[in-house]
């Protein structure tokens, strides 16, 4: 039965920023609540070494945010399977209805809910999604064992899926539409010299190519971004890399936005446009993108949230 809940801190989303805002909150005796939704543990659960999270010279992705999820819970925060499906920021109490048909009332709320990942936009992309295009190398790699792939996009994550799909294929093909990667200097170097890497420079994807019956990939057509020459390269798979969007859906009309759908936040702080609700990591920071930084936000968040609270007693 659809039950109706009470919190001083709801914290949504399961990301470093949710898991770090919840140990804090809890620390802080605000007994919060955190829905982890679709993700739980967030974006870093589709990525395999992680090198840049302070304490740990490396550590699994999954394995970290697990390890988040336990110091959340050590603390005393209450995780909840759930998605929020709606989120009324116009009243006090806030209230969240959830995938469940539950329902949370909360005094204060804390978006966590980051980002997803971004799509091309073609209408062979979308036909062959699940079948050959993918946009998660941790996920479905292991799937192109001994066969040609290729990924799309020139940042860290293309870069790093490109590293990690060697691991599987016989050969990836990077198609940037520059002849510059924007991805971190130490993962060029390793792309470089990876000799199943090749570069594909100044060239977009134009078109999917596949089979029906079985579904599969079986190449792409890609387009020179200057001489507009179209050719064809064989591939089983084709991994999207470029980039994510911030997953602001639930406040896209309640709350200030900026850069293209961030969550607007105070400077130096993460007060949004509407008293009493707080966002912290991907949801809010077009600049930085970090799990660290994430987390940092997340800390923030919560001392934020803290304190707007005490106010209100006052
Ligand atoms: P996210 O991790 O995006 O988590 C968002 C959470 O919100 C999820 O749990 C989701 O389920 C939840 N959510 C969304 N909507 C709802 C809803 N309606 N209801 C309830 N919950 C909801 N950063 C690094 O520092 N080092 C790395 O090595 C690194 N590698 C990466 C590799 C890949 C492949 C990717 C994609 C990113 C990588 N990043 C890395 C970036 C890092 O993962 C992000 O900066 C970080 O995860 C952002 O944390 P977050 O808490 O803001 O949100
Ligand atoms: P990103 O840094 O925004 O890079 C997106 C890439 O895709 C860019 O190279 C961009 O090209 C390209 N691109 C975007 N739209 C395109 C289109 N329509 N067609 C073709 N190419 C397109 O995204 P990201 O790599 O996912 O990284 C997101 C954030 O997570 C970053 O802050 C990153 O540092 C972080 N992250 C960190 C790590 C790590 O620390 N190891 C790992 C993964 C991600 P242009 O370069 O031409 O713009």
């Amino acid at each position: 039965m659809a039950d109706t809940t009470h919190t001083k801190v709801l914290i949504i989303g399961s990301g470093p920023a949710g898991y770090t805002a919840g140990v804090y909150a809890s620390r802080a005796m605000l007994e919060p609540i955190l829905v982890q939704g679709i993700e739980p543990g967030g974006q870093l659960t589709t990525t395999t070494e992680v090198e840049n999270y302070p304490g740990f010279t490396e550590v699994q992705g999954p394995e970290l945010m697990v390890k988040m999820e336990e110091h959340a819970r050590a603390m005393g925060c209450q995780i909840v399977s759930d998605i929020i499906t709606d989120l009324d920021l116009s009243k006090r109490p806030f209230t969240a209805k959830g995938d469940s048909g539950n329902t949370i009332t909360a005094d204060a709320v804390i978006l966590a809910t980051g980002a997803r990942a971004k799509w091309l936009g073609l209408p062979s992309e979308e036909a062959f999604k699940g079948f050959g295009v993918s946009a998660c190398a941790t996920c479905d790699g292991f799937f192109y064992r001994g066969q040609e792939i290729v990924v799309i996009g020139g940042g860290n994550t293309a870069v790093e899926e490109a590293l990690f799909l060697t691991n599987f294929a016989s050969k990836v093909t990077l198609i940037h539409r520059r002849d510059e990667l924007r991805a971190e200097k130490i993962l060029i170097d390793r792309l470089m010299k990876n000799p199943k890497i090749e570069p594909l420079w100044h060239h977009v994807l134009e078109e999917v190519v596949g089979d029906d019956n079985p579904k599969g990939v079986t190449g792409v057509k890609v387009k020179h971004v200057e001489t507009g020459a179209i050719s064809e390269i064989p591939c089983a798979g084709v991994f999207v890399a470029i980039g994510h969007a911030p997953a602001s859906e639930l406040v896209k009309d309640t709350l200030k936005l900026h850069n293209g759908g961030y969550v607007a936040v105070k400077p130096g702080g993460t007060e949004t446009s509407v008293p009493g609700v707080f966002a912290a990591g991907d949801l809010t920071d077009h600049k930085y993108r970090q799990a660290v930084t994430s987390a940092g936000m997340g800390c923030m968040a919560a001392l934020d949230a803290e304190r707007w609270l005490a106010e209100q007693d006052d």
